[in-house]
């Protein structure tokens, strides 16, 4: 069956992923290949933009890598590699640049935001995120790229640099890409309020051991209104009901419903229960992480050998570009 396309999608290196990083993006990603050529990136030099430990970035790589090609990338036919690796892309990075006005840069809500967030370290590679994102998708002439609602500002972004250096060199090198909608779940995270994330330590980590997971399961917050084991509780309110309709069985769902209402079950045997499915669900996974990671030479190989692949496509398409904006 022949693919739709080419897909490009990068991700910053967060290391060991959570559970709101596989059912918001690494879930899509591994389905995604069976109608699209596949380009996955992991993003490091837009970590250097807030990174403050710069040691954990090596580490952070081969783990995201590991939980990536555990849960079912496949990189014989998905091109799976690391930003840094392909030096095109700073170049192209910076060409872009000259055809990016400034104040398009720092009137983007996601420049101020950063601004706001650490003021102590405004640096130039913030401002410039955006165009370095579309030197990413352009380089590798993505047809498509996926994106949630609010991240699609910033593809139309990459837009109109395309259509910006196409109209101004006369020569349609870059590919506009396509925005390819997709419905990315909010996953909170064990506080019950906030989205999962590391940075708010209210994370559960997919490849976490069973006792791992099931202590950061039992801190999760559940209906604030049920005090006492006897009180009725709200299922539709409590964050560890919602992850049981992802890991649960349906019909087990259906009677942990019934029985939290009429206070028929209590908290610490329905986080147990979840507990007990989350960690049923990456049994395999676990297993097949813990072979990759067996072998460092291995995952090496594979980011290499995905390096490799990308910067061919990387070579010719900067090969047009210095044509076109007559680079001798
Ligand atoms: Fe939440 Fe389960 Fe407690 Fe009900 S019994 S409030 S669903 S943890």
């Amino acid at each position: 069956m022949p693919k739709k396309g080419r897909v490009f999608s990068g991700a910053r290196p967060t290391g060991r992923q959570h559970l709101g990083n596989y059912l918001g993006a690494i879930k899509n990603y591994v389905a995604m290949q069976a109608d699209y050529d596949c380009v996955y990136c992991i993003v490091d030099l837009h970590a250097l933009t807030t990174l403050e430990e710069r040691e954990d970035l090596r580490q952070n790589t081969v783990d995201m890598a590991l939980d990536w090609l555990a849960a079912g990338i496949r990189p014989e036919e998905t091109i799976l590699f690391v930003q840094s690796h392909v030096p095109e892309v700073t170049e192209l990075h910076t060409i872009l640049s000259m055809f990016t006005p400034l104040g398009k840069l720092t009137d983007l809500p996601t420049f101020k935001e950063k601004v706001a967030q650490q003021p102590h370290n405004v640096n130039y590679g913030l401002v410039g995120y955006p165009v370095l994102m579309s030197a990413d998708i352009t380089l590798y002439k993505a047809d498509a790229v996926p994106v949630g609602v609010d991240q699609a500002s910033h593809i139309e972004f990459t837009r109109e640099v395309v259509r910006t250096f196409n109209h101004r060199t006369g020569r349609p090198v870059l590919v506009e890409p396509q925005m390819k909608n997709t419905e990315y779940p909010k996953v909170l995270g064990t506080d019950g309020v906030n989205k999962m994330g590391k940075s708010l330590n209210n994370h559960i980590e997919i490849s976490g051991t069973p006792e791992e997971t099931q202590k950061r399961v039992m801190t999760m917050v559940t209906d604030p209104q049920r005090q006492r084991r006897t009180d009725p509780g709200r299922p539709e309110v409590c964050n560890v009901f919602t992850l049981h309709k992802t890991f649960t069985p349906g019909d087990e769902v259906a009677a942990i419903d019934t029985a939290c209402r009429q206070a028929g079950i209590g908290c610490v045997d329905c986080k147990k229960k979840l507990a007990a499915n989350i960690n049923a669900h990456f049994a395999d996974f676990r297993e097949r992480r813990a072979a990759l990671a067996s072998d460092p030479n291995h995952i090496r190989d594979v980011l290499a050998d995905g390096a490799g692949r990308a910067r061919d496509i990387a070579r010719a398409t900067m090969a047009e570009v210095r044509d076109a904006v007559g680079l001798p």
